[in-house]
């Protein structure tokens, strides 16, 4: 420890290893834990990255990623998401986990307050603790689908709070933010002058519903900063290619750091992700309904055999309630050495995962079949 400095001290280490180390020990089994699509990249995109490194896309780019790409992320937003903002408010990163740690590092002070999901994505509790600010949880309740509403978010702004973080569809819950929370929401921001970080990388894995994304607010443009990525929507998780998108001068300081440690994300990934967002969309689509078959299967098999589930509207993760059998560690145990089923403990998703299990439906309806079969034994 003697030579880790203040900041870093408080990473906590990647719980993710930790669990993918232990559940590697035990032999066959059915891995539900993975946030990671189980399909492989689309073979268009594929040819796009080979052709690509064969016409010499071997080299560095800008620290904020080719124009081409940041046209075509230009293009995405304003078609998909009605969001309008230019080139130079966006930055190409390496991944959507690099976009958020710039941009957390880039307006975060020690001392700060963020306000986050829980249960939500650990990241954002993770940066948020070597930065040395203050992680305030905002409990997304079963009763409300797991959404954030607007009254529970309002009870924990302080004076101290300067960054709201919100992910939907949501990790781990698959819970969206409906449209009239979002727009409650940005007036809140407004209102109590905060910053907020959107999510949006499981955007395009919807069911039901239709996606809205907060920065289309006009108002919400000065305060807010969008990431959204490759890894989720076109099975890219490998390329490591995200971005984020909005207010200049934030954007501007995240490409200055970025320049100082990865300087861009590969060159080669950013051309596929260009062959990404201009090709054909049907591969989108393919994986959507396909997850929306597992989603349905899964949830409707965890509910039949007395584990309560709620009905994820997004994203490829169910979160089912297990507390009338036991703790989130004692069930993910369970379930790792009696039904061979690796999932994810509810806890490493903040404290208000306690009595859940992640369970990410990435896998094919055939194995997810199995591992229910074997869990049914079980419980
Ligand atoms: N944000 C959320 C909510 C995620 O679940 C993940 C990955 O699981 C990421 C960001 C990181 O994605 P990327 O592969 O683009 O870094």
């Amino acid at each position: 420890m003697k030579w880790i400095s203040k900041t870093v001290a408080n990473a906590p280490p990647s719980v993710l290893d930790k669990l993918l180390e232990i559940a590697s020990e035990y032999k066959d089994v059915i891995s539900l834990g993975l946030g990671e699509p189980d399909f492989d990249t689309p073979p268009h995109v594929i040819e796009a990255g080979i052709k690509a490194l064969r016409e010499g896309a071997t080299h560095y780019t800008s620290n904020f990623g080719n124009l081409e790409l940041r046209e075509a992320i230009k293009k995405k937003l304003e078609k998909d998401n009605n969001v309008y903002v230019g080139t130079d408010e966006i930055i190409c990163t390496v991944g959507v986990g690099t976009a958020i740690d710039l941009f957390m590092r880039v307006v975060l002070n020690p001392g700060d307050e963020v306000i986050v999901q829980d249960p939500g994505y650990f990241n954002y509790i993770y940066i948020g603790a070597y930065l040395g600010t203050t992680v305030v949880p905002v409990h997304v309740k079963e009763e409300n689908d797991f959404s954030l509403t607007p009254e529970d978010l309002e009870e924990k702004i302080t004076e101290k709070t300067k960054l709201l973080i919100i992910n939907s569809p949501a990790n781990p819950t698959g819970s969206i933010i409906p449209e009239n929370y979002l727009r409650k929401i940005a007036d809140i921001a407004i209102e109590k002058d905060l910053l907020v970080l959107t999510d949006e990388i499981y955007e395009k894995l919807i069911y039901d519903e239709s996606h809205f994304s907060i920065l289309s607010i006009p108002e919400m443009k000065e305060r807010c900063i969008l990431v959204n990525g490759f890894s989720k929507a076109y099975a890219m998780t490998g390329w490591r290619i995200g971005y984020a998108a909005g207010c200049k001068s934030i954007i501007e300081k995240m490409g200055n750091i970025q320049a100082y440690s990865g300087i861009c994300p590969p060159g080669v990934s950013q051309k596929a992700a260009v062959a990404a967002l201009k090709g054909d969309q049907q591969c989108v689509e393919d994986m959507r309904k396909e997850y929306d078959k597992r989603r349905v299967y899964l949830v409707n098999r965890l509910n039949q055999m007395g584990i309560p589930t709620v009905r994820p509207k997004g994203a490829f993760y169910a979160f089912p309630n297990v507390t009338e059998y036991g703790t989130s560690e004692k069930m993910w145990k369970l379930f790792l050495e009696k039904a061979h089923v690796s999932t994810s403990p509810g806890t490493i998703f903040g404290g208000y995962g306690e009595g859940y299990l992640r369970f990410s439906y990435a896998n094919s309806l055939e194995n997810i079949g199995k591992a229910l079969d074997n869990i049914e034994e079980v419980i």
